[in-house]
């Protein structure tokens, strides 16, 4: 067998896996990344980069529909078509040209890439089994970033017609039906694309809300253009099980049953932490339920056994990764460092899309913070009816004594691009008063920003 000795070894090439391994090249340390799939992991191959590809043509491919008739500006477009099975290959190019770069980066940063599954021997040790033959790598760092998996569900397992998100991108043809289980992120991004890609789309959630973990006056707006798409959606419904002829049977909570088509069903209920199969239990770690417990340096309870991404929790968020991925490679490196944000962006990329960063009026509130809220709705925002798209508004909520941001939400078209914006007022601690006193560009949807804290100071101009 083969052996390597190394400084650092990192198990899992996604986000989080492969900036850690890019960082510690960087810092001169003798690095081995292994991973079993392709690189770039969840986020690049089945994740972020995909689904947002599939997004984006199901959103030109609805507008060139949508302006076949009446067209408010006076576009006349032809019978529109969609040939899906080039729109996946156009997607798997964009994953193919990624792939490419994380691999040109880590043989810049001259960190050693082994293909094939990892086994965990012992705190130091693990076994690389890949088409090139059994490795067995000693280090005296190991990093585990092995991910997350998508949950399955017993009355609905994964194989046929049931999918998960990684199956429905691998899709080189649209579903006349899809009911899609779960009305998450992932779901409702997912659902809403296949709905303006032409499915009968219908989503069935078990809560009594869709996107349950963002507050309502950001998620009416995503039901109301749900609505407007002719999706149907069931809530407080749980999914039981398939029929043959393309039928998902569920059940409403008083027990009503319910018979939705669905030539494919997409189930989205949610990711666990990937920690079986490969020797994980050798290991004596402490755990956050099946999350893999880490101290703010990324360290577990064993000492130079280190863990990142999803395997350490919420939330499971692939900038929250690199961000790990980063730090823990510094603090190997001997830097002095902490995982000490005071924000974390999270968007959805539903049709309009949101954006939260920090606390949320009633969050603030109920951790016993008086607060101020300034709302200011796209309608009053020149660059959005231009583009013509005008649902939703940006809302800032500050302290009420210094006015101190402490949350930054939004709804509308485009607005996953203020979210940098939104982070670092929050990550540097901005009040409303810097804000308002920031020039902001004219014509951006950027203005309703500063028109939010122009809001809590009580001076908003356009409105
Ligand atoms: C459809 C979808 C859309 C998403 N959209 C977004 C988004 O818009 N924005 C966002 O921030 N996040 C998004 N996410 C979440 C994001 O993909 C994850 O948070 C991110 O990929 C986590 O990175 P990671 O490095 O922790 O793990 P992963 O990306 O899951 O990578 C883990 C890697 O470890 C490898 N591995 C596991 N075990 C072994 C082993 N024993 N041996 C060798 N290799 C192993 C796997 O092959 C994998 O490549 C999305 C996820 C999905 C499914």
């Amino acid at each position: 067998m083969q052996e390597i000795s190394t400084k650092v070894m990192i198990i899992g090439g996604g986000p989080a896996g492969y900036v850690a391994a890019i960082r510690a090249g960087q810092h001169g340390l003798s690095t081995v990344l292994v991973d079993e799939g392709r690189l770039g992991g969840t986020c690049l191959n089945v994740g972020c980069i995909p689904s947002k590809a599939i997004i984006h043509v199901a959103e030109a491919f609805h507008q060139a529909r949508a302006h076949q008739g009446a067209s408010p500006f006076g576009l006349k477009t032809g019978e529109t078509q969609l040939d899906f099975a080039t729109t996946r290959d156009w997607k798997d190019a964009i994953v193919g040209k990624l792939n490419g770069g994380v691999a040109f980066l880590l043989r810049k940063n001259k960190v050693t890439v082994l293909e094939g599954r990892a086994e965990i021997l012992d705190g130091k040790t693990c076994t690389v089994t890949g088409a090139a033959g059994p490795t067995r790598v000693r280090a005296e760092h190991l990093v585990i970033a092995t991910g997350s998996q998508p949950m399955e569900l017993a009355a609905l397992p994964f194989g046929g017609r049931v999918l998960s998100s990684t199956g429905l991108l691998a899709l080189d043809r649209v579903p006349e039906s899809l009911a899609v289980v779960g009305a998450g992120y992932i779901g409702l991004e997912l659902g809403t694309a296949f709905a303006k890609l032409g499915a009968k789309v219908s989503v069935i959630e078990a809560t009594d809300t869709i996107l349950p973990a963002w507050d309502r006056e950001l998620t009416q707006p995503v039901a109301r253009r749900l609505e407007a798409l002719g999706v149907t959606t069931v809530l407080g419904a749980r999914a039981q099980g398939l029929r043959d002829d393309a039928v998902l049977l569920a059940a409403r909570k008083d027990g009503e049953p319910l018979a939705v088509a669905a030539e494919t069903v997409l189930v989205a209920v949610g990711r666990e932490p990937r920690t079986e199969g490969f020797g994980l239990e050798r290991l004596d770690l402490d755990r956050d339920g099946n999350f893999i417990r880490i101290d703010a340096r990324c360290a577990t309870s064993m000492r130079n056994v280190w863990a990142i991404g999803d395997i350490t929790g919420e939330p499971m968020l692939a900038h929250r990764a690199m961000a790990q991925g980063e730090l823990v490679a510094d603090v190997i490196a001997g830097k002095r460092r902490i995982f000490d944000h005071n924000a974390i962006p999270a968007i959805c990329f539903t049709d309009p899309e949101i954006v939260a960063v920090g606390l949320a009026p009633d969050e603030a509130r109920s951790s016993g913070i008086a607060v101020k809220v300034g709302t200011f709705p796209f309608a009053a925002n020149g660059r959005a009816l231009t583009q013509a798209d005008d649902h939703g508004f940006v809302r800032l909520t500050a302290r009420s004594d210094d006015h101190v941001v402490v949350g930054i939400q939004a709804v509308g078209a485009h607005v996953s691009e203020l979210s940098s914006a939104f982070s670092l007022a929050i990550e540097m601690s901005a009040r409303a008063e810097d804000v308002a006193a920031t020039i902001h560009a004219h014509p951006t949807r950027s203005e309703a920003f500063q028109e939010a804290a122009l809001g809590v100071l009580g001076h908003a101009v356009h409105i």
